[in-house]
């Protein structure tokens, strides 16, 4: 997985007791999952063989909230028993034995599938009334239109009988039944599409050619096109979006070959799955997820080009590729190892990233992970990598941070030629981190008991040789630990400036030292055709002081959404008597897909006065409608905020944050939590709150019933 959206929160797996059971091999399944959007349920069958490794007398699965039809061994009817989520069937199954096992199922998953409505647009009449037009009749209508899963963390065995060990790996071959008008993207190759007999309904069979654990199974079900490529060594790639978003598909998928075809090179180990798939969906719970072949994301990245210097997918993309060898080839024993996942995916993405970005981005991405990791450290949080329950700061970054180190201590012919090794021994099957120690001490011929101590098993952060790897390795990071190391009062500031041409030293001294920074280091930022060094003026205040308003204003015209919207504000705030103008200037931005140009374009004309004084209840309720769930959680959450701080929550966005405290998503779920109870400690909202509950769906009004009943 990948962190959401840059949020360092995460959710790792959950460490449950899942039994391990090594007397059978699970080696195939042949699934069929028929998919009931409006009822939000899923009917299915599943064939399961296994292998007998030594005489028992039962199998199980596991399976969340099912109902069950037939059931059967070697195709002849078999009783099952049911309990705790458990399926068992009970035989006298004989060593060196094949069996196989047929299950018919039904459930309604409560988690794990995600049934979107994202063009919900009001009511709409079921047929016509005694007065003929129909509106006397309408009903409200939810029209599904996005089906997806998330299995890590969440649990497969809620939508299909399967495993939630890790290490019961088997070759799954989906068959997805649809309504017609929707499209089905899963784990492996499509091999046919057929239309059933009654013709509402289309099967679209996948086929995959080795085993994986059950967490990676997939799908993803919407309205997509597809772009499609090829690797260098002959993968297809397979990039999909919406129809709508033909121009964001070249900035939202930029460099995927090339960093297809970096990994496969720097792992020296072939892509091991049939093809590579990567899917935008609507609200989702991370960033990303890397089900065998079949990446899901939020589409939240899906961008247009003046985007992508704000915000890109390419960090996610190489992550979630990275994963294809580290988590599904080769996956981790159980929770004690996640390292060999999250660190080796995010460490694998750094690179792709340097290998498109240059080594000085390289090392102020870790110089930034290791501040992060240092105030973790000071905080008193200190993980140990071999912790499954640390934070995802330290499996994603100090995990990172082991393997820069761990490359430097053995150098790199010995570290390639362990990973490499490493991914061939164990692959289709599970590892533990000291499977891998073995690998690398195998290539390199050293002793890693001191490295294991330090970066795997200690909990503090070592930072002193993090920093010293960071000084030999980096120019400009070297000259940013000399300038910090210098005594402030005699520091010739644009000696520093002109000694590099690197970007983030720049930003860094911008931000760092705005104050104390000469006229001609702001004449030369500003002058500076790069986004990220303009961006960095805005942190000195007292800008107007250093520039002309003239000036000023070209950086409204600046590539970037963030230093429109930066720009944008600083210039009606500075500058009341042109916000008109202002305001004219910029009125078709919309910007990144949070709309972040959008939302403060209405707050400000709606604060300006005699700004379009008749429009004021249009943009009023132009700001309403983005609480609604028809839009994605991001922009309602910056929608809820704009109006929660200058104008107040009318009734249909009060309702839609109601909504919002039952949604799916944890991050935004906790939002609208925190926002109604704030609320709710304003008289006035409280009185509206009481007044809103009975009239809202018992599931929706879940959070607030709660509230009334401790009152
Ligand atoms: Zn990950």
């Amino acid at each position: 997985m990948n962190r959401f959206l840059g949020l360092i929160f995460f959710l790792y797996t959950v460490f449950g007791f899942t039994q391990h059971q090594d007397k059978v091999d699970f080696t195939y399944a042949d699934v069929y999952v028929k998919l009931l959007p409006q009822e939000k349920r899923i009917q299915g069958t599943v064939a399961y063989k296994f292998k007998v490794l030594n005489d028992v007398d039962s199998v199980f699965l596991d399976a969340k909230n099912m109902k069950f039809g037939f059931t059967s061994i070697n195709e002849k009817v078999a009783d099952f028993e049911y309990a705790d989520d458990v399926l068992i069937f009970r035989h006298k199954f004989k060593k060196n034995e094949t069996y196989s096992l047929g299950i018919g199922f039904e459930t309604q998953p409560k988690q794990t599938v995600y049934f979107i409505a994202s063009n919900y647009k009001g009511e709409i009449p079921v047929q016509p009334g005694p007065l003929g037009d129909g509106s006397d009749l309408a009903i409200e209508f939810e029209a599904v239109d996005q089906i997806w899963t998330q299995g890590q963390g969440k649990y497969t065995s809620h939508w299909l009988p399967s495993f939630d060990d890790m290490e019961e790996k088997v070759e799954f071959d989906l068959t997805l039944a649809v309504p017609n008008e929707m499209q089905v993207i899963a784990n492996g190759k499509n091999i046919h599409t057929s239309r059933n007999t009654n013709g509402e309904i289309t099967e679209w069979h996948f086929d995959m050619e080795q085993p994986m654990s059950s967490y990676l199974l997939a799908f993803a079900v919407g309205n997509y096109q597809k772009q499609e490529a090829m690797s260098t060594s002959g993968i297809p790639l397979e990039n999909y979006y919406y129809p709508e978003d033909s121009v964001k598909v070249e900035p939202t998928y930029r460099y995927t070959k090339r960093i297809f075809d970096f990994l496969e090179e720097e792992i020296g180990v072939p892509y091991p799955w049939q093809n590579y798939k990567q899917v935008p969906v609507r609200d989702f719970l991370y960033a990303g997820m890397e089900n065998t072949g079949t990446t899901l994301f939020s589409d939240g990245y899906v961008i247009d080009s003046l985007a992508f210097v704000d915000k890109n997918y390419v960090n996610v993309n190489a992550h979630e590729m990275a994963h294809q060898w580290f988590g599904n080839l080769v996956t981790e024993k159980d929770g004690h190892h996640h390292w060999l996942h999250e660190g080796f995916a995010t460490y694998y993405a750094y690179l792709a990233e340097k290998h498109l970005f240059g080594t000085d981005h390289f090392y102020w991405k870790l110089h930034t992970t290791l501040k992060q990791l240092q105030e973790q450290s000071v905080g008193g949080k200190r993980e140990s990598l071999l912790d499954p329950k640390a934070s995802s700061l330290t499996f994603y970054e100090k995990g990172a941070w082991a393997l820069v180190a761990l490359r430097a201590e053995v150098g790199d012919a010995a570290f390639t030629k362990g990973v490499k090794s490493y991914l061939k021994r164990y692959q289709f099957r599970n590892a533990t981190v000291d499977d891998f120690l073995q690998e690398i001490k195998t290539a390199s011929k050293k002793n890693l008991s001191n490295f294991k101590g330090v970066w795997l098993e200690r909990t503090e952060f070592p930072l002193q040789q993090a920093k010293s790897l960071l000084i030999s390795s980096s120019p400009s990071i070297k000259l940013w630990y000399d300038l910090q190391a210098a005594q402030t009062d005699a520091i010739d500031y644009l000696s520093y400036w002109d000694a590099t041409t690197s970007v983030h030293f720049r930003t860094a001294l911008l931000e760092k030292y705005h104050s104390s920074l000469p006229q001609a280091i702001y004449e030369k930022a500003f002058s500076s055709d790069t986004i990220p060094i303009r961006q960095a003026l805005f942190s000195s205040p007292d800008l107007t002081k250093i520039f002309g308003k003239d000036k000023l204003e070209t950086l409204l015209e600046d590539e970037s959404y963030i230093t429109k919207e930066l720009a944008l504000f600083f210039l009606w705030q500075n500058y009341p008597e042109d916000r008109e103008k202002y305001l004219n200037t910029t009125k078709t931005f919309h910007g990144l897909p949070n709309k972040n140009i959008r939302l403060l374009w209405l707050t400000l004309a709606m604060l300006s006065d005699n700004f379009n004084g008749p429009m004021t209840k249009d943009y009023f309720d132009e700001l309403s409608t983005y609480t609604d769930p028809s839009y994605g959680f991001e922009l309602r959450q910056g929608a809820f905020l704009y109006l929660k701080e200058a104008f107040g929550l009318n009734e249909d966005a009060l309702t839609n944050l109601v909504k919002a405290t039952n949604h799916h998503a944890w991050q935004f779920k906790k939002f609208a939590r925190n926002l109604l109870d704030e609320l709710w400690e304003d008289a006035d909202y409280k009185t509206r709150l009481q007044d809103l509950a009975p009239k809202l769906n018992p599931e929706d009004s879940r959070y607030l019933t709660s509230k009334l009943k401790t009152e």
